[in-house]
């Protein structure tokens, strides 16, 4: 299972890379906002695109996750649709990636 050790450590430093990013926006977004109606509104714009970045890196901390945890159990690389391992290159453009071109 060392196989993916360099991919693992990879894996980790984006993770926490994103962890870190998210706090931050999340720090962003329970800042105390201005009392001004104006400022106001476009403080709820920024929110909007905090939030919605917020969801990107969500979903990227999970994909990493699901990903760390496939390598952990020794699943990493192997299609969950068919079982067949995944092509060298669709992991290397999509780390990823829990499917086959096939199954995707
Ligand atoms: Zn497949």
């Amino acid at each position: 299972m060392s196989g993916h050790a360099r991919l693992k450590a990879q894996l980790e430093k984006k993770l926490s890379e994103l962890l870190e990013r998210a706090s931050e926006i999340e720090d962003g977004l329970s800042s105390p906002g201005s009392t001004d109606w104006e400022d106001h509104a476009t403080e709820s714009e920024d929110d909007e695109v905090m939030a919605s970045l917020g969801d990107l890196t969500r979903s990227e901390i999970h994909e990493i996750r699901l990903a760390l945890s496939r390598i952990e159990s020794g699943h990493y690389g192997t299609c969950v649709g068919c079982g067949q391992p995944i092509a060298t290159e669709r992991l290397a453009a999509l780390p990823f990636a829990t499917t086959c071109i096939r199954c995707a």
